[in-house]
Formats: structure tokens, sequence, C-alpha cells
């Protein structure tokens, strides 16, 4: 049952590939799957456009674009989100042109400050005569922490913490990462809206399960009528995890054995010939024998359907960030040397 649902999913996270890709201008380049009827079409194809005078000036630049939860658009009068994706933007630090979103040590302030533009725009959205809205961000800190805006927060300092909660129209919360799982919120009958930073630390204390919670609490929402959407980060396929991670959650949640599966090692000469790999890596890193993984999505998802959420109003994004470093970043892949994505939503400011 587990394979079935793996194949099925991989499908989906493929045409989901294929569909961004195509949308800012970039395709994929092998693919097993490609039969050699499709590659021979694809390849005259190609010819015949090298030939073709639009093909002497190939797109250096793709543009920016967000991927939306497509369950959110019902709420599309009331809500406004996106989840940004790595092509185009200012940035060139990280590779191909990039629209990195947090101020990391290797960007410059004007490149990030100049990327959040293009995306608050892109998720707003363009509204003639209105007010663009405010990006509200953390200081994030792998918490539990989650604050509550009744009112439009004054600007300063961001406030720490991993999770807010708000209905002030006009102001937009954003939640950065490159592996963590973000987590965006709608009651679109309450006009609510919350965002949290879900990285194993901040599953493990609960934040999302939390947030419903306070959402019901603060704002009087019913889960029942909250629509979730869990954004692209680190899957299961590549999130190797050591013991404190599955003890920590072993000891919170009954359930946690079905977060992890075991990992085996393919590669044949390493299963072959053991010794030569292990003098290769430091004690107690090595790379032999079944890795455990963690499925962060599946966690967050459990945890908002234990909060009340009805199941067919969650949404969660197929793509792994570590498998896609084409369009999204990935700490871990790319070994701590990359940008942010940032995933944001809020309340419409209404017309008058
Ligand atoms: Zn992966």
């Amino acid at each position: 049952m587990p394979a079935l649902r793996k194949k099925a999913s991989a499908k989906e996270s493929t045409k989901e590939v294929d569909r961004l890709l195509s949308a800012v201008g970039l395709k994929h380049g092998t693919r097993k799957t490609r039969t050699p009827k499709a590659r021979a079409a694809q390849q005259s194809a190609e010819k015949a456009a090298a030939k073709s005078k639009s093909a002497a000036k190939p797109r250096l630049t793709a543009a920016a674009t967000v991927l939306r939860a497509p369950l959110f658009e019902q709420a599309s009068e009331v809500v406004r989100h996106g989840f940004s994706l790595r092509p185009g933007g200012k940035t060139s630090v990280y590779g191909k042109p990039s629209l990195n979103l947090g101020f990391t040590p290797s960007d410059s302030k004007t490149n990030v400050a100049s990327n959040r533009k293009v995306f608050l725009g892109l998720v707003a959205g363009k509204r003639s005569g209105g007010k663009s809205p405010e990006l509200l961000c953390l200081q994030q800190i792998h918490s539990d922490l989650i604050h509550i805006f009744k009112k439009k927060p004054k600007a300063g300092k961001p406030l720490s913490g991993d999770g807010f909660i708000t209905n002030v129209p006009g102001v937009m919360l954003a939640i950065q990462t490159a592996d963590c799982i973000p987590v965006l919120l709608a009651d679109p009958k309450r006009k609510v809206v919350a965002a949290f930073h879900a990285g194993w630390r901040g599953t493990v204390k609960r934040i999302v399960e939390k947030g419903v919670g306070r959402m019901c609490l603060e704002f009087g929402c019913d889960p029942a009528d909250i629509l979730a959407a869990i954004g692209p980060g680190i899957h299961a396929c590549c999130y190797a995890v050591g013991d404190e991670v599955i003890n920590e959650f072993g000891s919170q949640f009954t359930y946690s054995k079905e977060l992890f599966t075991e990992v085996h090692d393919l590669d044949p000469i390493k299963e072959k010939y053991p010794l030569l790999f292990l003098t290769a890596r430091a004690p107690g890193h090595s790379n032999l024998g079944p890795q455990t993984h963690l499925d962060l999505v599946e966690a967050n998802r459990r945890q908002l359907l234990d909060a009340g959420i009805p199941a067919e109003n969650i949404w969660a994004s197929e793509l792994c960030t570590s498998c896609h470093t084409d369009l999204l970043f990935s700490h871990r892949a790319e070994q701590g040397f990359t940008g942010r994505m940032m995933s944001a939503i809020g309340i419409v400011t209404s017309r008058r």
C-alpha cells in the first residue's frame, strides 16, 4: 500500500514539476520515463526550432512565479496566498538568477528587497488604486511560539516566533524556508489567516496543531471551515534523520512509527565492499546500513487532521526541495549555501 501511494505521488510530482518548469520558461533535462520516440520527437523539434530566428535568442532569465494551492481558489475573494519559487529575481550568488527572499549573508539587501517586492506583487495581485499589503516576517527560532495580531502591528524589529494568526486585512504573513515545511491556513468564513514554520523541532512541538487551536480560541473559527496548504519542503525521499529526531517524535506521537521509513543504500558497490566506504566517513556518520527518513509533510497533515480539519480541506505540495533545486532552495541539498523561499497569506482589503 505505501509503495503504491509513493508511485502515484511520484507521478503527480512529475506533472507538477513539468507545469512549473514550463511556467518559468524551463524544461526538464533528461527523464528516464521519456520514451525513445518522445525523445526523437523532441530532438527534431529542437532542431527545427534552432533553425528559426526566435531560437537564436535564448531566454536568459526566467520570470518569477508563485505556486498556489488549488484548494484556496474557492476563497480567492477573501484570501491571497502564494509559495515562492526559485527562478527569476535579482539574486545571482546561488547560480541562475533567483528569487532569494531571505536576508542571507551572501546576498545583498538591495537584491532581497527587490525580490520581495516582486513576490508581494505576485501574491497580492494587481489591484487598481489599492495599496499593496505589508509583508510581515518573524525571527524564526524553531519554536512553537505563535503571535496573534488583531490589529496591524507597529513597524519595527520582527518578533521571535514561528507562527502568526491575523484577521487584519492589508498584511501578508510570511514564513521563510529552505527545507522546513511552511503551512498556510485560512478560514474564509471568519476571515482569518495563519502561517506556520514547521521544521522537525516545530513539528515535534505541534506548532500547527496548536495554531489551529489558537484560531478557534481567539477568533471563533470552526476547524471544519479551515483550509490548509502545506507548501514545498524536504520530503521523506531525502530527509534522513538521526536518533535524536526519532526519539523526540517517539516520545510525542503515538503514530510516530508511521512517519518514519527505512531506506537502504542501493549502491551495489557499497553493498559488496562496505569496508572501502567505512573509512571515508567520520565515526558515527557512516552511510552504511539502512537510514531512517522522516515524513514531515505527513506529520503536519496528521496534526491538521487531529485538530479537526477535514481531509478534503488539506492540500500538500508534492514538491521536495532537495529533489528540485532547479525550482526551490534546499538548505540540505546545497550544504547550507542557498537562498530562502517565502510562503505568504493575507486577507484581501475590502473595497469601499
Ligand atoms: Zn526528495
